[in-house]
């Protein structure tokens, strides 16, 4: 493995998308932080790892089929690509010969470069036919996207670049733990307090975010959305509203302000456990500072309420005036690598690229043009994450799934019952670039290019669109998923619609997107490398991109945002005598998403090696438990086994699990699918537990 040049590009990781260089190296590659914007010369322990996975021994280098086509416990053994693809195209055929187009599906993730994630979009309507699509950012970002598009009128994590942190005077961080998770933004953070800036952390976990936090809220996971109503409910009758802003730029505020008359401080004291005193201390430091943002993650995001709860942050953020206002505004953190770009072109179940939607006759002639197919041709909405998941291998399911860039047997809720859908599948098809968990399981696997092996765009959490460079060639025998899906489409009889040039799909990309919410029609790969990414919105080549949305209006059909009423709903599943506790799930500073890469990265396993549960050490000993036992914990979906972490700073009611692993210690073997019923989020952040000591140090 080696580069021959120099080459700028991107941490394979999260949607920070630090800047990297990768440069010849006597027997390998070395791998140095970049100067870009985001992460100014920083890198975490991730991306300072990332180039392990280039020439990693797990690598894999060939196709793999079962030894037995028609055994799926028979051994993997090595084949050929024809023989491969032939066996996917044969599955297609008897499936969809079967049981209709709509029986062959795909699985996409945030992951995949903009290029990959547009082709797989385009992939299963135009050369499968199918309406079977859907994506890991279901189970990531949904319930924010779904509340900016309906207040915002559009969906982008950060309106603002996120160098605008160090500048706001306040910043309400709910749910978020950016310390672990990108510590690289937390320089911004850093300065801004260092300049005096005042920081609010809601979790009910010290985190180490939270940790340097001038105010912590605790609240018992699942209340979130009564926190907010109260600190509204504060703002207005402490006359702490922005009545200008609200009336010249927003509707629907008089339905919200009757709504919030019922969370009154003490009652919401009583439903989240936060004081009064602390919910009142946080409306001020946001109403009275002369800069403020509010900004949401997964902690607040992944409910069975989670669009409402981030509606409820959102309409606080209108109602003190702080969307558009500079260095100001609410916002959401994504967190996979392009999980910004990975929901704007066509991934998802209902969605076309551009963000438009799939039953929009407007939008689908409009993309219909582009691909050069009738719009008839178009299948309709499909199923939501979970919802295709839950349904594999059933009557009027999917019964051929490919799975791209996701690991669903570790990420997914309720994984035993995952695995069982996996396992009635006709055929299941992943591409990987290791056996992850649900390669396993697979009839084919398929061995495909990686982050420093291949050309295409990403888009970052402040939706800069950035260009990923190749370094190196990938192994001989492994492919780009653009050249499968391409090869694919030609053994379909489809061919003519796709290619495997990444920028020949890009700039088709950029067509389909013109004049849609996210417009790329003006971004060129010239452009991102002159300018250090561009921002969309970029409707032509002269216009500048745009950093900060809302200056002047919003994307609506009256240009005023819109206030929408929302009311606490309590999680899908309350604590009782049997499950007498809240499980909460999240990440750990060493590792990304379902750990199929991180987990393989030597200097991340030995930082931490194994999963720890955090127990408060009142709760642990009333179980007879001490810091590095192993703990059980079962929910009513399944059991899983951790080895114990004292943390006097996580409430009482509450355990923390991480969900980097599967197996034995799959926290979301444990977590709960119950949906959100406009995001179809599962509830990944609330669910009752029990916990039991299983063993010692
Ligand atoms: Fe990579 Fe994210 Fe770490 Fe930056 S913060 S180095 S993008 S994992």
């Amino acid at each position: 493995m080696s580069t021959s040049r120099t080459v700028e590009t991107h941490c394979p990781y999260c949607a920070l998308q630090c800047g990297i260089t990768l440069s010849p190296r006597l027997g390998g590659v070395e791998l140095r932080p970049a100067d870009f914007p985001v992460n100014r010369g920083g890198l975490c322990a991730k991306g300072w790892t990332a180039a392990d996975l280039l020439d990693h021994p797990d690598r894999l280098l060939t196709p793999l089929v079962r030894k037995n086509p028609a055994d799926r416990t028979s051994p993997l053994r090595e084949a050929t690509w024809d023989e491969a693809l032939e066996r996917i195209v044969a599955g297609i055929r008897r499936a969809q010969d079967t049981y209709g187009p709509d029986s062959v599906g795909a699985f996409g993730g945030g992951g995949l470069t903009n290029e990959k994630a547009y082709a797989l979009g385009k992939f299963v309507r135009v050369a499968l036919r199918s309406a079977s699509i859907d994506y890991n950012g279901r189970f990531c970002m949904s319930s924010a996207a779904t509340a900016g598009n309906r207040s915002f009128g559009v969906d982008r994590g950060l309106p603002f670049p996120l160098a605008d942190l160090a500048e706001a005077r306040t910043v309400l961080l709910v749910g978020a733990n950016p310390a672990d998770a990108m510590p690289p933004s937390m320089q911004y953070l850093d300065a801004g307090r260092a300049a005096g800036a005042k920081h609010i952390v809601v979790d009910p976990r010290r985190t180490p975010t939270a940790a340097g936090a001038h105010l912590h809220l605790q609240p018992l996971p699942g209340t979130d959305l009564a926190l907010a109503n109260g600190m509204l409910h504060i703002a207005i009758r402490e006359g702490l509203v922005d009545e200008k802003y609200v009336n010249d730029r927003t509707t629907g505020f008089d339905s919200v302000r009757a709504a919030v008359a019922a969370y009154w401080p003490d009652r919401v004291e009583r439903m989240t456990g936060v004081s009064a005193a602390d919910l009142r201390a946080t409306v001020h430091a946001l109403a009275e500072a002369e800069s403020a943002m509010i900004l949401t993650a997964r902690g607040a995001e992944q409910h069975s309420n989670g669009t409402d709860t981030a509606q409820a942050y959102l309409n606080l953020a209108l109602a003190l005036g702080l969307p558009g206002r500079p260095n100001s505004g609410y916002g959401t953190i994504t967190g996979q690598g392009n999980g910004q770009g990975g929901r704007e072109h066509g991934q998802k179940a209902d969605q076309l690229p551009g963000y438009r939607k799939l039953d929009d006759p407007a939008a689908r002639a409009h993309v219909a043009r582009v691909w050069g197919i009738d719009p008839d041709e178009l299948p309709g909405p499909g199923r939501s994450a979970y919802e295709m998941i839950d349904r594999l291998g059933t009557d009027g399911g999917v019964r051929v799934l490919l799975v791209l860039a996701s690991n669903i047997a570790v990420s997914a809720p309720h994984t035993n019952r995952v695995l069982d859908r996996l396992r009635a599948l006709d055929l299941l098809v992943v591409s990987d670039i290791f056996l992850s968990e649900t390669a396993a399981l697979a009839d084919v696997v398929l061995p495909t290019a990686q982050w420093a092996e291949e050309e295409g765009t990403m888009t970052n959490l402040e939706g800069r669109v950035l260009r990923r460079h190749r370094a190196l060639p990938p192994p001989p025998e492994v492919r780009t998923d653009l050249q499968v899906m391409a090869e694919l489409a030609e053994r379909l009889g489809r061919g003519k619609y796709f290619t495997a040039d990444e920028r020949a799909v890009f700039d088709e990309l950029r067509r389909a997107s013109a004049g849609g919410i996210a417009d790329y029609a003006g971004i060129t790969w010239e452009r991102i490398e002159a300018e250090q990414g561009v921002f969309w919105p970029c409707p032509a080549e002269d216009h500048p991109g745009t950093p900060r949305l809302f200056a002047e209006s919003f994307p609506t059909a009256d240009g005023r945002a819109r206030f929408h009423r929302v009311e606490h709903r309590d999680p899908a599943e309350l604590p009782d005598r049997d499950y007498p506790y809240v499980l909460t799930t999240g990440r750990t500073m060493q590792h990304y998403q379902s750990g199929n890469q991180t987990r393989r990265v030597r200097a991340l396993t030995t930082a931490l090696p194994d999963p720890r549960a955090e127990l408060h050490p009142d709760l642990a000993r009333r179980h007879g438990i001490g810091a590095g036992d192993v703990v059980e914990l079962r929910t009513r979906r399944g059991r899983a086994f951790f080895r114990v972490k004292l943390n006097d700073g996580i409430r009482p009611d509450t355990v923390f699990a991480p969900f980097h692993w599967g197996g034995s210690s799959a926290a979301n073997g444990l977590t709960d699918p119950a949906l959100d019923p406009y995001s179809r989020m599962p509830a990944f952040k609330a669910c009752a537990v029990a916990i039991a000591r299983a063993g010692g140090p």
